[in-house]
């Protein structure tokens, strides 16, 4: 999606995949710094890591405590700090020092996408979460702010729903979180789990204890398959669905355009999308 909108956008700029083994995070930023990167994306295990490495932390990335965009910024000689493409890649200008900014895009971008997926308002809403790994812990900490009715966690090892509920009761001590299920029904009904992604796979929740007919919505931040098997039955328990390709549009649209400065192409970037993962 991003090489998909650098060429709508006419940017000579390419987006690359590198594996990093966790002991060389620190060497790749600053080697990417050293080539002259624009910017990069973190996925697992680095979001948690990098917020050590960088050198500034913008405000999205110290509240949700994770970083997955870095932005390298230059120094220019009035002292101020520009994103470092916006230095003349010829070299004329160049910047006196350089640094790294983290941003974090990711918890904005399931806001976005339950909004336009579902339609959803999530402000007096009752939301049951499945999951509490760092997908999980991004979406329950930017939901708490969202004024929601309540909030219940089930997570396979229930100590981490536990310690993530005690953290969201400290942040947001109004909202009442549950761990468990959920003893009503709910609007909002979102696996966070990575169960879903094989077919095979059996459903994130035991249905005997929560029949799907008791939310209105479900939202599967699996992507791949475009229905999951929750997705599957949930549709056929009447509930209006969505998966999380939404989501990952959104925070690779925000990232781009934190590097670029630009208005990210949605259209072009969620077409490059459909037409990569689902070969539509
Ligand atoms: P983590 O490894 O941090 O967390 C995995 C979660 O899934 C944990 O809650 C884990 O439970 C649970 N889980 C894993 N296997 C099982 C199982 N067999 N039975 C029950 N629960 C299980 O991964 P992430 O949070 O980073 O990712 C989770 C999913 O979200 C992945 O599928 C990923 O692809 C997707 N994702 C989608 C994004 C998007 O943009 N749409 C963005 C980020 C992630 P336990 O704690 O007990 O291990």
């Amino acid at each position: 999606m991003h090489n998909a909108a650098f060429a709508a956008l006419g940017l000579d700029w390419r987006y690359l995949a590198f594996e990093v083994a966790p002991d060389n995070l620190r060497t790749a930023i600053l080697g990417a710094g050293a080539m002259n990167f624009c910017g990069l994306n973190l996925t697992v295990p680095h979001k948690l890591l990098a917020l050590e490495l960088v050198d500034v932390l913008d405000a999205s990335a110290s509240l949700w405590g994770a970083v997955n965009t870095i932005r390298f910024e230059g120094r220019d000689e009035e002292g101020e700090w520009r994103p470092l493409s916006d230095f003349d890649a010829a070299g004329r200008e160049r910047p006196v020092a350089w640094r790294t900014q983290g941003f974090n895009t990711d918890a904005d971008a399931i806001s976005r996408s339950l909004q336009e997926d579902l339609g959803l308002s999530l402000r007096g809403a009752r939301v049951f979460l499945l999951g509490a790994g760092g997908a999980a812990r991004a979406i329950a900490l930017k939901l708490a702010t969202e004024q929601l009715a309540g909030l219940f966690l089930l997570n396979r090892t229930r100590s981490k729903a536990d310690a993530l509920a005690r953290e969201i009761k400290l942040r947001v001590p109004a909202l009442p979180v549950g761990v468990g299920y959920p003893p009503e029904p709910v609007d909002l009904l979102i696996n966070a789990t990575s169960l879903g992604l094989d077919p095979a796979d059996p459903l994130p929740l035991e249905v005997g204890r929560f029949p799907l007919s008791r939310a209105r919505a479900c939202y599967d931040v699996v992507y791949r398959p475009a229905t999951t098997p929750l997705l599957a039955a949930a549709r056929a328990a009447g509930c209006q669905t969505a998966n999380g390709l939404g989501m990952l549009l959104h925070q690779g649209a925000k990232a781009l355009e934190i590097w670029t400065g630009k208005t990210a192409p949605l259209a072009v970037m969620r077409q490059a999308l459909e037409q990569n993962i689902y070969g539509r």
